[in-house]
């Protein structure tokens, strides 16, 4: 008899969502944040596709990420040969209204760094920057087609309001999520037809938990940044995000093995991980006054 260990049946639920979603909705993309979750979603996507991603992977660029996660994302765009597109707030960026600048809130800037620029990429409002591979450079990309689905790697476990997620769940026109008004996903069945118009996020990796994420990668051997382990200074980012913003954690975890034994010791069982990003903590309201919004 054949039985499925607790990483194959983790694999086996969101590539079949995915699949689900790539067959339910026109124009699906995935966002890409370059972060451990929607790399894993990357790779499992590959497998679901058999080698080759279907639908564009989407990132949006604040313009204060990390050098190295930039070179990272357009090292494996250009390795794996995938759809890369990117879309960017270049006013609020030009003008100066961000938070580095010293002009705005943590939460503003998210506002228009994030919510904002998501919003006009998924709708193609905006312009949105497509690789042109022969070129090896981004160019403006002349599809604005809106994206009707959306896959994106969140994980209930991770934060408060990420565990009143569904695996497909409704945006209005706005992008806004309505928390109290989401279809109900009884025994495995999700409803994937909606009014015309209504914008769908996917998540095959709700029920993965961090320790899940890092046995998955070390089991695929995934490429991640390497921000992500010491570098002998015994620091290491736990989370990624915008370099002003994103603080990394007291651990001398240099490598996958390191950090999944890290994790099994409990260090961080008191301690989320999202901790050490900034604007979590502004308004009291934490994320999900964001997410409401339209963030990730
Ligand atoms: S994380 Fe910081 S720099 Fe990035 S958008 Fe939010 S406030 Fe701005």
């Amino acid at each position: 008899m054949i039985t499925m260990d607790h990483l194959e049946r983790l694999e086996n639920k969101s590539i079949h969502i995915m699949r689900e979603a790539y067959n339910q909705f026109k124009n699906l993309g995935m966002l890409w944040s370059i972060g451990k979750d929607s790399t894993v979603l990357l790779w499992l996507a590959r497998k679901a596709f058999f080698g080759h991603v279907p639908f564009p992977l989407v990132h949006i660029d604040t313009g204060y990420k990390i050098p190295e996660m930039i070179e990272h994302r357009d090292r494996l765009a250009k390795e794996w040969n995938l759809d890369m597109v990117y879309g960017q707030n270049r006013t609020a960026l030009n003008e100066k209204q961000t938070f580095p600048d010293g002009t705005t809130t943590h939460l503003d800037c998210c506002k228009l760094l994030k919510t904002q620029a998501l919003e006009n990429t998924l709708n193609g409002k905006w312009p949105r920057y497509r690789m042109n591979h022969k070129k090896s450079q981004y160019e403006i990309d002349s599809n604005n087609e809106a994206f009707e689905g959306i896959i994106v790697g969140v994980r209930a476990d991770e934060e408060g309001s990420r565990s009143k997620e569904r695996y497909f769940s409704p945006r209005n026109t706005h992008n806004d999520w309505i928390i109290e008004d989401q279809p109900p996903e009884f025994w495995n069945q999700y409803k994937t037809d909606f009014h015309p118009g209504t914008h769908i996020r996917v998540h095959p990796l709700l029920d993965w938990t961090e320790l899940d994420i890092w046995e998955y990668i070390e089991r695929e051997n995934i490429p991640m940044v390497s921000l992500y382990f010491d570098k002998g200074e015994g620091k290491r980012y736990r989370s990624l995000g915008c370099w002003p913003c994103t603080k990394p954690v007291d651990s001398h975890a240099a490598n996958v093995h390191q950090i999944i034994a890290e994790l099994k010791t409990g260090k961080f069982v008191n301690i989320a991980e999202r901790d050490g990003r900034a604007q979590d903590k502004e308004d009291g309201g934490g994320l999900e006054v964001l997410r409401r919004d339209g963030y990730m």
